[in-house]
């Protein structure tokens, strides 16, 4: 991958403040600072702090200082999604203005309820599309939603390649906005990633299947479209998901101090390099650009699987 001046490659790491870093964070943070760094890009550090009831105090200062840490040094200021609200509502109002959201008067049960149950999506049974043409008015308005096309959405990803989507059997129209007025992460992350110019998204294999959902709103909103790369998944022992508690990184539970180099050196191993065992008597930064220089997409393993520290 080369950069010329008319194509600065711009990449992201953008961690929700929810919890602290995992180590299926810290993949994901390495991945795409090796990726725009290999491109002479520029990393950017978004907070995607919208969910202002799950946040947890204290933890973008925390995430930040565990990436200082690790060398891992953003370009720029900070991007909080808390601050760019306003841009979301703008791009939401026009939406509406080209007939593409209608509000909702659905509860969850009733969706379930009412869902023709065949093609369950990955959030749960796709919305049936009730409330498309109006809906029972008497009802107070739960969210607004967007209209989703019955044509694929189709994208190639760097690492998984070629991936469709129906959305009608996905995820059927979608949520944009709450009836709290808090937008929905979906929109969110189309707006702040245009708006920061970001035009390569690295980040775990668990949004993939959101990836076709913020790619019809970019074309909705005539957004350009950033290149993709799904990362593989860091798991736990016995294969299965990581949760928010396991395998923190964080300065407040104090059991980071030292293994910044071995996590970084497990992570470039995570994510298919081979560095030399002494590499780990280096600094973080060596070992990151140790990891710039030689990281390769051919060589991401085509499945997650434990962090071997
Ligand atoms: N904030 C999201 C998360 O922590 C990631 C958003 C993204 O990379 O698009 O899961």
């Amino acid at each position: 991958m080369g950069s010329n001046s008319d194509h600065l490659v711009v990449g992201r790491f953008a961690p929700s403040p929810t919890g602290a870093l995992h180590t299926g964070s810290l993949v994901a943070a390495v991945g795409s600072y090796l990726m725009a760094k290999q491109a002479e890009g520029r990393w950017l550090l978004r907070l995607d702090d919208l969910d202002t009831q799950r946040q947890l105090p204290g933890m973008d200062d925390d995430i930040m200082r565990v990436l200082e840490s690790f060398g891992l040094l953003w370009d720029g200021e900070v991007a909080c999604q808390s601050r760019n609200r306003g841009e979301y509502l703008s791009t939401f109002e026009t939406l509406q203005r080209d007939g593409m959201t209608y509000p909702c008067r659905c509860s969850r049960k009733e969706i379930a309820r009412s869902a023709s149950a065949p093609h369950p999506g990955d959030d749960g049974v796709p919305y049936p599309g009730s409330c498309r043409g109006g809906g029972k008015r008497d009802s107070p308005i739960r969210s607004w939603r967007v209209r989703v096309s019955e044509e694929e959405v189709c994208f190639s990803d760097l690492r998984k390649g070629r991936f469709c989507q129906k959305l009608p059997l996905v995820s059927g129209d979608f949520i944009v906005r709450r009836s709290d007025g808090e937008f929905a992460y979906q929109l969110a992350v189309v707006v702040d990633d245009y708006a920061a110019g970001v035009n390569q998204v690295v980040r775990g294999e668990d949004l993939l299947a959101s990836t076709p959902r913020q790619i019809y709103l970019q074309r909705l909103l005539g957004f350009p479209q950033p290149e993709y790369c799904h990362l593989p998944l860091v798991t736990g022992i016995d294969g299965t998901k990581l949760s928010k508690r396991d395998h923190l990184i964080s300065h407040g539970v104090g059991n980071l101090a030292g293994r910044e180099q071995t996590l970084l050196l497990a992570s470039l191993r995570f994510l298919g390099l081979n560095p030399p065992p002494d590499l780990a008597g280096y600094s973080c930064s060596d070992i990151l650009q140790w990891g710039v220089t030689h990281f390769d997409l051919l060589r991401l393993p085509a499945h997650g699987g434990e962090l071997v520290v």
